[in-house]
């Protein structure tokens, strides 16, 4: 039988319904792509292939995603399997229940499979903090593949996933994605339900499609977006086709790019590789407008008081009796408490944890906490001006190409900064998605660059028409473009 793994989410579902392969030869396919590939690269943490080989059995090819295998980051609950955030305090845990992403993922048709790696509680941009393995960037496997949904990216690109499932709290769809030479969909805040999903910093985290081509992102967002009454914070809007915008051109696109995000400091490369591909957009009918994002340096800062103190209060719940891994033979309670969460959480979540806690405490909410909110408005009106004056944003994804492995564990100050380029979009709750955009060659490797395009709140059906026509016009073509 043929390889099927190279082939798209839309490319799939055409050969079941050509009737040239079954949802479970495609499983198959993967299932030897896993096998082949994924020790070199150890996105999955791991997978159950004979509960998937019974829904691809039996899978409905005429629904929207029939027999499509969707692999899920280790943060998304799924009914019977292990949902572990990569973290020693979650070792045991089994979903008793399916997120609302999973459950109607499974109604489209879908099967949601294997466990993704990730940093540990998505607190990460490397995927270097999961407590259980490290996760090799495909491209080049002495490097990161970016964080922290790294395994997300990692799979989609190794061709060991045809689609995943990450989250984005700051950029940890849209990093990865854009490190690993896949495209990532950050959805607007309230547009995907989080029930289910393990909480990082609720006022942030968005779950949203990785793939290899922004067709198949769309087509994911048909089946995820929408109000759930689990989640209050997601939204109560009409059904929305995402796929509607695909296939058009750039004539006419007005394009905005803000100052801020091309700065000194960033790899010049990626920035060479970034204003080609805008240049490109030029050439292809885009009028380009120069914006200002003037709070855009306070992002790093506002977010590392707000992601912290909200992941603070999320992760107070795994404590041994509630939630999570429980100390042996403790002397009282209180040694209960401490030495479950010394030995279940590992040293960057704990970082957090002590970090969030001091920004809430009394005498130095006001200072920190209170006035990190009030910057985040003015850099939501950032936003909110420069989209009066154009349809999307273009800027790079990350200021790096993928780094080595180890080369910024000991510096927390130099990963945090990686994020520079992500963090503004989750604190404005707008939409952002990352497409490849070129390659840079290192030492005989080439690796990938991201483009980022962010679009208004809710504006993701224009957002993923505009990067589908960079896409199809640029002459890389995603699906093919992946790693030996
Ligand atoms: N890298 C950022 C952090 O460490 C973003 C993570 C995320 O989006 N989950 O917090």
């Amino acid at each position: 039988m043929n390889d099927l793994s190279t082939l798209t989410v839309h490319e799939l579902q055409a050969g079941f319904r050509r009737g040239d392969f079954t949802p479970l030869e495609a499983l198959e396919s993967l299932e030897n792509a896993i096998s082949s590939r994924d020790p070199q690269i150890g996105a999955y943490l791991s997978r159950d292939f004979e509960t998937a080989r019974a829904a691809a059995a039996s899978a409905d090819i005429l629904l929207p995603l029939g027999g499509v295998p969707i692999a899920i980051k280790d943060a998304i609950n799924v009914q019977g399997e292990p949902c572990r955030c990569a973290s020693k305090m979650l070792e045991n845990f089994i979903s008793p229940y399916d997120a609302t992403v999973i459950s109607k993922l499974r109604a489209a048709g879908a099967i949601p499979f294997g466990r993704l790696n990730m940093d540990e509680f998505a607190m990460g941009s490397s995927t270097e903090n999961s407590a259980f393995q490290k996760t090799r960037n495909p491209w080049d496997t002495g490097r990161i593949p970016g964080g922290s949904s790294g395994g997300s990216a990692a799979s989609v690109a190794s061709r060991t996933a045809f689609a995943s499932l990450g989250s984005d709290t700051g950029g940890s769809i849209r990093q990865p994605a854009a490190l690993c030479g896949v495209v990532g969909l950050k959805p607007s805040y309230g547009r995907v339900s989080r029930y289910g999903l393990v909480a990082f910093a609720s006022s942030l985290d968005q779950i949203g499609p990785l793939a290899r081509t922004t067709r198949d992102c769309a087509s994911l967002m048909n089946i995820l977006a929408g109000k759930d009454s689990r989640d209050s914070t997601s939204l109560d809007l009409p059904a929305e086709d995402f796929t509607a915008a695909l296939g058009r051109d750039l004539r006419g696109v007005k394009l905005g790019i803000p100052k801020e995000y091309f700065v000194d400091g960033m790899d010049t490369r990626v920035r060479s590789r970034v204003e080609a591909a805008i240049a490109h957009c030029e050439s292809q009918g885009a009028e380009l407008i120069e914006v200002s994002l003037p709070h855009t340096a306070y992002a790093v800062g506002v977010y590392y008081i707000i992601a912290t103190a909200e992941a603070s209060a999320n992760l107070a719940r795994f404590d041994g009796v509630r939630y999570g891994h429980r100390a042996d033979h403790p002397r009282d309670l209180l040694d209960h408490y401490m030495r479950s969460r010394e030995e279940g959480f590992g040293s960057e979540v704990k970082r957090r944890i002590i970090l969030g806690t001091y920004v809430l405490s009394s005498g130095y909410y006001d200072a920190y906490y209170l006035r990190a909110q009030k910057v985040r408005t003015l850099i939501r009106r950032d936003f909110e001006q420069a989209f009066e004056k154009v349809d999307a944003l273009v800027c790079p994804t990350s200021p790096d190409l993928a780094f080595r492995i180890g080369e910024r564990t000991d510096d927390p100050l130099r990963m945090y900064l990686a994020d520079i380029f992500t963090i503004a979009t989750n604190l404005a709750g707008i939409c952002g998605l990352s497409v490849p955009c070129g390659f840079v060659e290192e030492n005989g490797r080439s690796l990938p660059v991201g483009m980022q395009f962010l679009g208004r709140a809710l504006d993701e059906t224009r957002l993923l028409g505009i990067a589908d026509a960079y896409e199809r016009s640029c002459g890389l073509d995603f699906a093919r473009a992946l790693p030996k």
